[in-house]
């Protein structure tokens, strides 16, 4: 099988299996980021809430091809790709339709693959995209696993709250499990912890846990607890165009800046 352009983007999956601890706005945010520093971004999203693409202001209208036919039916990439008002952003929007893949999939024997063979086909060649960021599902359900198999790495946003790093082994066990099955490189690109309150010494206790626990695999930037990164989406924008000189759109500029050098750093190792 010829090998596509795609091959040449890096496939970032960002997960958690909890709810609510960043990782649609990690993935929006981080994905305006890396397109503000010139990088051609699709989002995916994965999750049937499809927060991401209302987020974007991909409203139910605009939602006629879905990720459920990029993944299950016949979309090409062409009928899936779809601009957003952020210049060098796209995304591929989601519906609840998503959410019967699950039950739909137990009977396919290529069910954790969808997505895989969906972005390395060579019609995805045409859009030239450096980075695809994949919004995944607040659950370890076979569409994290299609998004933990296409990728080359996880980004884990950890919420600084009490519990954070509990679960965490539980996704470690699922990123093994897939290294086995599927893909031997994937890799945890790196942990980020969201919602920080420097004031809290819950925040802070958390993040000496995770630096503890997880050494370098834990981002150096923080992501604040910023209103306006929870007022944007309702505007239909990244932070990053919402209040360009917020806190928060600062702290994911400053993570894209810090995941395409240690992401450099690893393909150079791998090679
Ligand atoms: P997930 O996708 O993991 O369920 P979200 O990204 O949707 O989590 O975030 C959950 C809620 O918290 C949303 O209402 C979002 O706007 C808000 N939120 C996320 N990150 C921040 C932050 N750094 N500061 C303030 N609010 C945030
Ligand atoms: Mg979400």
């Amino acid at each position: 099988m010829p090998t596509s352009r795609t091959a040449e983007a890096r496939i970032l999956a960002v997960a958690n299996q909890k709810g609510g601890v960043g990782k649609t706005t990690t993935t929006i945010n981080l994905g305006a980021a890396l397109a503000e520093l010139g990088k051609n971004v699709l989002l995916i999203d994965l999750d049937p809430q499809g927060n991401a693409s209302t987020g974007l202001g991909i409203g139910a209208e605009k939602r006629t091809v879905t990720t459920y036919d990029f993944l299950v039916g016949d979309a090409t990439p062409a009928d899936a790709v779809q601009t957003t008002t952020v210049p060098g952003l796209s995304i591929i929007p989601a519906t609840t339709d998503l959410s019967s893949a699950d039950i739909e999939l137990i009977s396919n024997e290529k069910r954790s693959f969808l997505l895989f063979d969906a972005l390395r086909q060579l019609p995805m060649d045409a859009f030239q995209f450096d980075y695809i960021l994949i919004d995944c599902p607040p659950s370890l359900n076979i569409l994290t696993v299609n998004a933990m198999v296409a990728a080359h790495a996880v980004i884990v946003p950890l919420q600084s709250e009490f519990f954070a790093l509990e679960g965490l082994s539980q996704l470690m066990l699922t990123i093994r499990e897939v290294r086995q099955a599927a893909n031997k490189n994937l890799r945890i690109a790196g942990v980020v912890l969201t919602m920080y309150d420097r004031r809290n010494n819950l925040s802070q206790q958390v993040e000496a846990d995770a630096r503890e626990n997880l050494g370098e695999l834990v981002y150096r930037t923080i992501i604040p607890r910023n209103v306006r990164l929870s007022e944007a989406p309702s505007f239909a924008m990244p932070v990053l165009t919402y209040d360009s000189n917020s806190a928060g759109a600062q702290a994911y500029r400053d993570l894209a800046v810090e995941v395409m050098a240690k992401d450099t750093h690893a393909m150079r190792r791998v090679s």
